[in-house]
């Protein structure tokens, strides 16, 4: 059987009367404009680093920002914006954490009793996290959610592509080689599931000399602009390798890493 796509017009399925639509309600205390999934091929691409930059930048130009940490077996949001109090509910639902900016943000870590405790939970068992976070949470009023999705495309990312109403996503990589491959896979599974690739964002795309300014290409030549135009999505931003993004990320100061080359692209993702 084929998965659910949420194009009915090309489906032979009978999914009853009406035909399934799997995506999954918000909470009836949240109020959520844009849904944006940051998605990668494998870890360890920066796509946490990406996701807290676009919630940055969306908070900093005067945005309400929110973060869905839906990698659930390599939680770093909290950590990253030096969040380590668990989180809080009532009846009605779970709270977020908020950051020092105010940006909103739910992770699995704010609900383990240790935040560095492993989560060793097979995938329906993480699926079923993440839909709650999207059900459960009283997120209010958002202008824009980042889901740091888990890595690659396997099970727990299939069942959030299908589960939450993403209006599109970014797709973060870097210049090394198996990386195009991967790339593909990402961007093949969006389309299955007929959800806008809003394009890529190239990290730890160059490293730029502090004493003459010359860029080197540590990770190899860049492939971005020659991916995007395969598969006909625009490069969102090149970001390149900075030892102040990471220590301060490391440190719990997100907040404070420089999102600039961002802003533009918080403009566009607004229309
Ligand atoms: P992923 O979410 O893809 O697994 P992370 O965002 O956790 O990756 O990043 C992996 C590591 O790389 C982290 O230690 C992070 O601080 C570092 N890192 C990410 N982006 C950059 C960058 N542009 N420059 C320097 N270090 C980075």
């Amino acid at each position: 059987m084929s998965e659910c796509n949420h194009d009915c017009s090309s489906c032979s399925s009978k999914c009853g009367e009406e035909k399934q639509d799997m995506r999954l309600p918000a909470n009836e205390y949240s109020s959520i404009k844009k849904v944006i999934g940051v998605v990668s091929g494998k870890g360890g691409v920066g796509k946490s680093t990406v996701t807290s930059m676009l919630a940055v930048a969306a908070q900093s130009k005067g945005f309400q920002a929110a973060i869905l940490d839906a990698d659930v077996t390599g939680p770093s949001i909290p950590k990253a914006f030096g969040i380590h109090q668990r989180a809080q509910g009532d009846e009605q639902g779970l709270f977020p954490a908020e950051s020092k900016l105010g940006i909103r943000i739910m992770s699995v870590n704010l609900l383990l009793e240790k935040e560095d405790a492993p989560v060793v939970w097979r995938g329906p068992v993480i699926s079923g996290v993440i839909n709650q976070f999207w059900q459960e949470v009283i997120w209010g009023d958002v202008d824009y959610m980042f889901v740091d999705m888990p890595p690659g495309t396997g099970d727990v990312p299939l069942t959030v592509f299908q589960g939450l109403p993403l209006d599109g996503i970014i797709i973060v990589t870097t210049p090394q080689d198996l990386v195009t491959m991967i790339v593909k896979k990402a961007y093949n599974m969006a389309k299955l599931m007929n959800i806008p690739v809003l394009g890529v964002i190239e990290n730890m795309s160059y490293f730029e000399c502090p004493d003459c300014g010359k860029r080197h290409n540590i990770f190899g030549e860049s492939k971005i602009e020659e991916i995007a135009r395969e598969l006909g999505v625009p490069v969102l931003a090149r970001l390149p390798i900075d030892s102040k993004t990471a220590d301060l990320t490391d440190k719990g100061a997100a907040e404070l890493v420089n999102t600039d080359v961002l802003n533009a692209l918080i403009d566009k993702l607004a229309d």
